[in-house]
């Protein structure tokens, strides 16, 4: 939308094609940056002003069925809310969009107080009583990242735990929060917000690859609890750790 909208700007013809019926993406399960700004309202800002905009021409529900041509001279199907359009134009640009990681491990999809940081985040949007008045919470990093089949660092999972840490230690400031990580990466500036972290009492405790945690549903004097246990190498020992939810 951003691009759509700069390109417009400049005096082009914009044909906005988006495959689901709304706009926006990924960005519309995101509620608030770590610097504590409002996406949701940037949000449809942005959404406003692109289908305001006298240039830009908005297909949703859309899949593209024919693309041809060369550069400067494409000519491209679209089946849409709108019907069958084809659409001649000089340039494309792709944005392909993100899906969230959906876990294997951890108890994820077999227990519902496993969640993944974008769920975390819309259960504290919604105040969802059963999270903000639980007793503890752990995080656990890099799941399903730098390992073998994805060997590279998403580069946005630290901060998000953090933010969300954070947004959980202002609601519920008696929360236990535990991240175990393999490395903090909060990246440039970010790293504020993990010294914050630190000094509003969210536990961190490092985990080797070839170590990872361990998550068990188990009853504790006859209360429903997740079991984590993991080494904590400062300590040198094996921690267990008794927590109502947890995130990956
Ligand atoms: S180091 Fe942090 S940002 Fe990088 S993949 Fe692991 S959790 Fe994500």
């Amino acid at each position: 939308m951003t691009c759509a909208l700069s390109i417009a700007n400049q005096g082009h013809e914009v044909y906005l094609v988006e495959k689901d019926t709304d706009l926006g993406g990924t960005a519309r399960r995101i509620h608030y940056t770590l610097e504590g700004l409002d996406v949701q309202a940037y949000l449809r800002d942005l959404v406003r002003k692109v289908y305001q905009h006298p240039l830009i021409h908005v297909y949703t529900d859309a899949i593209i069925t024919e693309a041809t041509g060369y550069v400067g001279n494409f000519v491209t199907k679209v089946k849409s809310d709108r019907g069958v359009t084809e659409i001649k134009h000089g340039a494309a640009v792709i944005a392909i969009g993100a899906d969230e990681y959906k876990p294997t491990e951890y108890l994820y999809g077999e227990d519902d107080r496993v969640l993944t940081q974008l769920e975390l985040e819309d259960q504290i949007t919604k105040g969802e009583d059963r999270l903000i008045n639980s007793q503890s919470l752990v995080m656990i990093q890099c799941v399903g990242c730098r390992n073998e089949d994805r060997n590279y660092c998403a580069r946005i999972c630290c901060s998000q735990s953090i933010k969300n840490a954070l947004k959980l230690k202002e609601i519920n400031p008696k929360m236990d929060i535990y991240i175990l990580f393999r490395d903090m990466r909060t990246y440039g500036f970010s790293e504020d917000y993990y010294r914050e972290a630190s000094n509003k009492d969210v536990k961190f405790i490092r985990y080797e690859l070839d170590d990872k945690p361990q998550v068990e549903a188990v009853e504790e004097e006859g209360r429903p609890v997740l079991r984590v246990t993991v080494t904590d190498p400062i300590l040198g020992k094996r921690l267990a750790i008794d927590t109502d939810s947890l995130a990956s």
